[in-house]
């Protein structure tokens, strides 16, 4: 496979080329092929931009009749036939059913962007600057959401400008099991002097995807929506990889029953990775100006309507929901028992997640990426998380067959033995 042209050209920065180094030229549902017609299974999956696997027919088919209509794919942020479809339909199917009546925000196409809008809406409504953030959570890289994530390497790389405007707390269990991290938060509020500049909105992941697969207990979530409404501070749920069924349930934070004043999606949200993002809001909280906030592309149309077909396939009903959820207890089950067989064999592991969200912490970031490593050589696309690279997480397509699904778990289970005897 040729790879010098693209070593050459592209930028150090380039990173997951690095962990696969191969030539891919194909992918439907949960795998990729190469171009030694080799395949593999896909259990990184766009990093949870893939819900609905590679080139699904059902949205990929909506795409292409809309572009032989020459419908419109850019119109800046116009109203479109492609624009007012979208919305109908999540308002019909998403957000109705929910109980949720959210304004759209639509930003630029990115998580990040949809980060920005979310947190400078918050200041904007609240006529405060600071923003309460997680450890190790991860929100973007632009300059805003970058100050509310936690990641050193990210961090650095501003070239020394300083980001401004988050605090960050713990994250639950951040502490350990028997801390409520939630207390030191609350305790900050009520003391005048206690150094928290009162926020104007708190971001939090209810599972932490690039942190290491943290998982927020629902209890711990009501309270801090509690602990939000008691104080007038906004609620932003960055639900850009949680999002879109990940979880077992469209939004991540419907298992916790509390109702966010703004939530971000991207990733997943367009069903076919194409870049698309959208900040939903209290319909109170639209402060915005006509034009305050704007960028060239606003609501990519041909985005709207892989979205569309994409909630009208999955969301009508609770069927791929509950599929999800079947697919995580399974994953679950078998990744409990690679983190017992790691632990009795001296490399103590555990197992975490919610829904297809899940990853196997072994503490040590190395020893994760033996593990990968020999998956990826027996064609396993998976990859680690966390601070130290210490967990390796599953991200599977929410659609992948049983059969893609067990194959996969079956290679990383022979990679860990692999790790284990050497
Ligand atoms: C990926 C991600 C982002 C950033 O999205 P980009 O499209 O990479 O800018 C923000 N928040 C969370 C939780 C994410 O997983």
């Amino acid at each position: 496979m040729q790879t010098q042209s693209m070593e050459r050209m592209e930028s150090n920065v380039r990173t997951y080329s690095r962990s696969f180094p191969v030539v891919f030229t194909k992918a439907k549902n949960a795998r990729l092929t190469d171009e030694d017609g080799r395949e593999y299974i896909d259990f990184l999956a766009g990093a949870g931009t893939l819900n609905y696997g590679h080139n699904n027919d059902h949205i990929k088919q909506a795409m292409i009749d809309y572009l032989a209509t020459d419908g419109v794919i850019h119109g800046l942020d116009m109203w479109t036939a492609a624009k007012r479809d979208y919305l109908e339909t999540l308002e019909e199917l998403i957000l109705k059913p929910r109980g949720l009546d959210y304004k759209v925000h639509l930003p630029g196409p990115t998580g990040t962007n949809a980060v920005e809008a979310a947190i400078r809406l918050a200041r904007v409504v609240k006529g405060r600057h600071n923003i309460v953030t997680f450890t190790n959570g991860f929100h973007g890289v632009t300059m805003g959401a970058l100050a509310t994530t936690g990641n050193r390497k990210f961090r650095e790389a501003t070239g020394g400008i300083p980001t401004q405007g988050a605090s960050f707390l713990p994250y639950d269990g951040y502490l350990g099991e028997n801390t409520d991290t939630l207390d030191y938060f609350e305790k900050l509020l009520g003391d005048k002097s206690g150094g928290l500049d009162v926020p104007a909105g708190v971001i939090v992941e209810t599972v932490q995807g690039e942190g290491g697969i943290n998982v927020a207990g629902l209890e711990w979530l009501k309270r801090l929506e509690k602990i939000c409404h008691a104080n007038d501070i906004l609620l932003i749920v960055d639900d850009i990889q949680t999002g879109c069924g990940r979880t077992g349930k469209f939004f991540s934070f419907e298992h916790a029953g509390i109702k966010p004043d703004i939530v971000t999606n991207s990733k997943s949200l367009s069903g076919l990775g194409l870049p698309f993002a959208h900040v939903l809001m209290r319909p109170e909280l639209d402060k915005w100006k006509p034009g305050q906030y704007n960028g060239t592309f606003r609501g990519f149309n041909l985005a709207m309507v892989t979205a569309t077909a994409a909630m009208r396939k999955y969301w009508s009903n609770d069927t791929f929901a509950r599929d999800v959820q079947r697919k995580g207890r399974i994953v679950e089950e078998r990744f409990q028992k690679l983190a017992a067989l790691l632990s009795e064999n001296g490399m103590p592991a555990t197992e975490r997640g919610r829904g297809l969200m899940r990853g196997i912490d072994v503490v040590d970031g190395d020893l994760a990426d033996k593990i990968t490593a020999k998956a990826f050589e027996h064609g396993l696309i998976i990859e680690t998380s966390g601070q130290a690279g210490e967990v390796v997480k599953c991200l599977c397509p929410l659609t992948i067959t049983d059969e893609d699904l067990l194959e996969g778990l079956d290679i990383l289970e022979a990679s860990v033995k692999t790790v284990i005897s050497q």
